[in-house]
């Protein structure tokens, strides 16, 4: 080993030798990029700013918008002696000669985009090429692009694909292999190809639909590369994508047709801590097939996202989070590669000359002649690298991306964070002057001695590594992760858990009343909507009298358990939140056939009743407490809460569990007593709730589960005297009865009676002329069509600015007929059947309403013939008076209104009954922050979903006709369920008081039953 490290030393000496003949211009200080990277190095802050400023520039149409911009993003920054000059300079010259400056930064940003990108076009790129040729140095083109939403454009990226192969092979018809030895191993015509960019339906828990509709688009580019000498490799994207990604790569070539040709690749990225597991199956699989392949090794383009999603979703990070570690891992892989060479064929993806030097030094000293692997270096990046390997004899192949500015950005972007990264080789060298000592030690030594405490860790790992653990007092709340599908034991849990709960249909639920288990002479069925003709189960049905009995029971059972102390009250719910995760799959399950639910759906339903359930434990160890009013001599005053009786929940049946859950435990911990009616059409999962609390040891009578008719039993249970407490979330014509109903005082009623009232919306989503239509389209068609578009949150109004209109709707439809209609029960279903007939019909019959208001643009045309299936539907040109732009419709339909600018925008966001949720797309900071200012909705989004509220995160609930300004979820949510009490106890006695106040005897000032 040590000799190795010896050989790597020698020949990383030799390379920065070599290097140093050729300064690296990138990271020189002349010109508008090398500013821009110092700047950006200096200081993180700004850094983000530029790169935010980068980013919208190429979208922005005239001089004006650009200043405006210019202006935005560093008006913080004005004053700050970090702005240096060159930024200051250009700010006040974009004031006075606008129509200047604003084509200046264009332009500049323009050139700094085509130090990275190779051509606008095939023909551009050859200009590139064939100056490479001369160089000695290869090519593996790429093509750049907006991210495909739809199959429309994932088609023409097919296309463009297949003319780009063309163009390559016609004009370097006659070019040779630069080494002129192993040639047949490297074509000299070599594509890049991106999986994302051919299929717009990716999902990562259905890799076999992945497979299925991509195998088609890719077999006549594989085929035509084939004819044409060509090689094809399969990039990596981000983590969500791999595993379809080799699967795909494995079923593809592993088809007759393709089974013995050896000109394919594909990525593995070294950061992955299960790459090497991937890699050893790869190469098994290799050995197998009998025909070589080839990998391009990395360490991967993603590490920010990565991070960063994991941790916003709790999820195990898949990449490893101490650079030297993925330095590592490179260098384990690159040696399982090499003593694989008789079957695969390694291309080393990487700038980093130790990495570099030690597949070198692994290779010779393996006898592999050099002409049989290669160093692949992007476009743009490390010239003085490239020229050095081609000096000493070696393969060198430039990664060179095909594509507009515009489409360019995200990889532009991903460029200028890794060459500013404080972890990446280029800075350390080329602009830091580490020395080539230290760039040249090996990584598993500086692992060891970080390990021993000699070295401090990584910066980029601080973050990740110092949560503190939720059983810490004053550790942050952490939210239940949730699953992650791209996982195949996960969708081998999910396909096991549906097969169970099939087993189970047609079972049958009792009542529940003072822990009694009563059945009635009526029984509720409830069906499958995707298959009517299935009843997952009957449920027995409350009338007048049950409903009595329950009332009566929760009555008897609030004397004790308002004696209860708070914390036996938290750990009760902290128990069913263990039985829920426990339970997980089988709900979900059980939700897909119950609620029409998707996958992921219905476990984000889960998670939030997992979540409900420990927010609210967490709340009520914080409010238990009496809290002293004031620091006052002679006087001790404390601040306590009293449950206020009986609450009634009354749930809906698009959060099945989460709603439900939410509303009963925010109760019972509070030391409320409570019946619990979940709908009608999620009965069967609201009588788990009841065995989960029977399980987690809910006293008889604290908690009740009454099925029955929302205006027989329902109704009953409002007006009655001895309810104390309403928790509705619902529709606004059924909210506002109750609401009115609760506001009368009957005979020998004792409380005014609360009403906690969620109801519905008619959200809107502005997109602004500079917003990232990408990321707007995939969003809204998420917001809109979700779950059918069944949940109070989702988008019903896109209001367009007007320059953006033509192009938001042309991709906005096209996306719309890419999504997956069907049966939830598969992965990778996005829209499912909407709850019964009843909905079924009224959402028709909205679609008729709409077909007389405005322009029917899109009607998916296939649904499955049987179930309650309504075809994603969108109109355009709707008046914001119209029907159709008003009343919520509550399924998938989504109406698109034309505005001339943002006041309008925002004047019609606000203009219906409703305020619950309200999105924005922009990249205009002044216009982010006008419409977090003024749009009226309970929760405002910029730039992501409208839907998909967290616990603790995103409290949920709006206000106007969408409710009474209550925020489930939130931090002051309790205060609800409880009333305030406050006793103040004069402890002087004449004239002599205690030096500290006393303490309060007991939580809530009364003896303990
Ligand atoms: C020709 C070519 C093709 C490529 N194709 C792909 C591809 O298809 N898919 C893809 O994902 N990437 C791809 N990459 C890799 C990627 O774009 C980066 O260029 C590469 O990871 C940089 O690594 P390096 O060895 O050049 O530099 P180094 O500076 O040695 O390494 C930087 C890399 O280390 C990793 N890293 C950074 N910080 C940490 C940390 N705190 N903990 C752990 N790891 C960390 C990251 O992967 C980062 O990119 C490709 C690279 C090249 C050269």
């Amino acid at each position: 080993m040590r000799s190795l490290q010896g050989e790597i030393e020698q020949r990383g000496r030799r390379i920065f030798e070599l290097v140093d003949k050729h300064p690296e211009s990138l990271f020189s200080k002349a010109g508008f990029y090398q500013r821009l990277m110092t700047l950006s190095m200096r200081d993180e802050q700004l850094k983000l700013q530029l790169f935010r400023f980068v980013d919208v520039l190429p979208s922005l149409r005239t001089s004006g918008e650009i200043v405006e911009h210019l202006q935005e993003y560093f008006a913080d920054a004005h004053d700050s002696r970090k702005l240096s000059e060159f930024l200051r300079a250009g700010i006040r010259l974009a004031r006075i000669v606008p129509w200047i400056s604003g084509p200046i930064l264009r332009w500049n940003v323009s050139e700094m985009a085509h130090q990275f990108i190779a051509g606008r076009n095939p023909n551009d790129v050859m200009r590139t090429l064939r100056k490479r040729r001369t160089q000695k140095i290869g090519f593996t083109v790429d093509l750049l692009g907006e991210a495909v939403v739809s199959e429309t454009e994932a088609d023409e990226y097919a296309a463009r694909y297949l003319d780009l192969l063309e163009g390559l092979a016609h004009e370097t018809k006659n070019w040779t292999d630069p080494l002129g030895k192993n040639s047949e191993l490297f074509p000299v015509v070599n594509l890049s190809v991106k999986i994302s960019a051919l299929y717009s339906q990716i999902n990562p828990a259905d890799p076999a639909d992945a497979i299925v509709h991509l195998t088609p688009k890719l077999r006549p580019l594989l085929r035509r590369a084939r004819e044409l000498g060509a090689f094809i490799n399969f990039d990596m994207e981000s983590y969500a994508h791999k595993n379809s990604t080799l699967e795909l790569f494995k079923t593809v070539f592993t088809e007759e047709e393709f089974k013995d040709w050896s000109h394919a690749g594909i990525v593995i990225q070294a950061y992955l801590r299960d790459s090497e597991t991937d890699l050893r199956d790869l190469i098994e699989w290799g050995r197998a097939r009998g025909t070589r392949f080839a990998v391009r090794l990395v360490k991967g383009a993603y590490w920010d996202y990565e991070t960063t999603k994991s941790r916003q979703n709790g999820w195990d990070c898949p990449v490893y989070l101490q650079k030297p570690e993925s330095d590592a891992n490179f260098e384990a892989l690159t040696r399982l590669l090499l003593e694989n060479e008789s079957v695969v064929t390694s291309a080393f993806g990487s700038h980093n000359v130790r990495s570099i030097a030690h597949a070198q030094a692994f290779a010779d000293e393996l006898g592999i002649d050099r002409s049989r692997f290669e160093f692949q270096l992007l476009y743009g990046m490390a010239g003085p690298i490239k020229r050095a390997l081609v000096d000493m004899g070696y393969r060198v192949r430039e990664y060179s991306p095909v594509g507009e500015l515009l489409p360019g950005m995200s990889y532009l972007v991903r460029r200028l964070l890794e060459n500013t990264s404080n972890e990446g080789f280029l800075r350390a060298k080329f602009s830091e002057n580490v020395s080539a000592e230290d760039l040249l030690r090996d990584p598993c030594e500086i692992l060891r001695r970080s390990r021993n405490g000699v070295l401090p860790p990584s910066t980029a790992t601080i973050n990740m590594t110092t949560t503190i653990p939720k059983t810490q007092p004053g550790a942050p709340y952490e939210n239940a992760p949730l699953t992650n599908f791209a996982l195949p034991e996960n969708q081998e849990k999910m396909r096991t858990a549906l097969r169970e709960q099939r087993n189970q249909f047609g079972r049958k639920v009792p009542l529940t009343i003072n822990g009694e288990k009563i059945w009635t002479d009526t029984m509720f069925s409830s069906v499958n909507p995707s298959q009517p003709d299935q009843i997952v189960g009957y449920a027995a049905e409350a009338g007048t009298p049950e409903a009595e009995r329950a009332i009566a029971a929760a009555r008897g059972a609030f004397e004790k358990w308002r004696r209860t102390s708070f914390e036996e009250r938290c750990q009760l719910v902290e128990r069913a939140a263990e039985i829920l995760e426990r339970r997980r799959f089988e709900l979900s399950a059980l939700e897909v056939f119950e609620v029409g639910k998707p996958w992921a759906q219905a476990d984000g339903d889960i998670a939030e009743a997992i979540d409900f359930c420990t927010f609210y434990a967490r709340q009520m160890r914080r409010m238990g407490r009496p809290r002293l009013t004031q620091n006052v001599p002679g006087e001790a005053s404390y601040q306590h809460y009293w449950p206020r009786g009986v609450a009634l929940v009354i749930a809906p049946w698009n959060f099945p569990l989460a709603i439900l859950c939410g509303m009963v435990s925010a109760a019972l911990v509070t030391g409320n007593t409570v019946i619990m009616k979940p709908s009608e059409q999620s009965v069967i999962i609201g009588a788990m709730l009841m065995e989960i609390y029977e399980e987690a040891g809910v006293p008889p009578g604290v908690l009740n589960f009454l099925n029955g008719k929302g205006s027989v039993i329902g109704a009953h249970m409002v007006d009655h005297k001895d309810v104390d407490l309403i928790a509705f979330t619902g529709s606004r014509e059924v909210g506002l009865g109750i609401w009115e109903s609760a506001g009368k005082t009957r005979e020998g009623q004792r409380e005014l009676k609360r009403v906690i009232c969620e109801m519905g919306g008619k959200n809107a989503m502005i997109v602004d002329s500079d917003a990232d239509l990408d990321e707007a389209i995939v969003d809204s068609i998420y917001s809109a069509f979700g779950f059918q578009g069944q949940k109070c949150s989702a988008l019903s109004r896109l209001i367009v600015l007007e320059e953006n209109y033509d192009r938001v709707v042309e991709r906005l439809l096209a996306a719309a007929a890419s999504l997956r209609v069907g049966n939830p029960e598969e992965p990778g279903i996005v829209v499912g059947p909407v709850i019964d007939e009843a909905a079924y019909r009224r959402i028709l019959e909205y679609i008729e309403v709409g077909k007389s208001e405005a322009t029917l643009a899109y009607q998916a045309k296939e649904v499955p013939p049987h179930g309650y299936f309504i075809p994603p539907t969108i109109f355009t040109g709707v008046s914001p008076s119209k029907r159709i732009a008003c009343e919520e419709i509550f399924g998938p339909v989504l109406s698109v209104l034309k505005v001339r600018n943002l006041d309008e925008a925002i004047e019609v966001a606000n203009g219906t009954d409703y305020a619950l949720t309200g999105g924005f797309f922009s990249r205009s900071p002044a216009n982010i922050e006008r419409v977090k200012a003024q749009l009226e909705a309970g929760n405002v989004y910029i730039n992501r979903p409208c839907t998909g509220a967290i616990v603790g995160r995103h409290p949920f609930g709006g206000f106007k006709m969408s409710g009474s300004g209550t925020k489930a979820g939130g931090e002051d949510y309790l205060l609800n369920f409880l009333v305030p009490r406050v006793v103040t106890e004069n402890v002087t006695r004449h004239g002599l008081a205690p030096e500290k106040t006393p303490e309060y005897r007991d939580e809530f000032l009364w003896p303990k039953a």
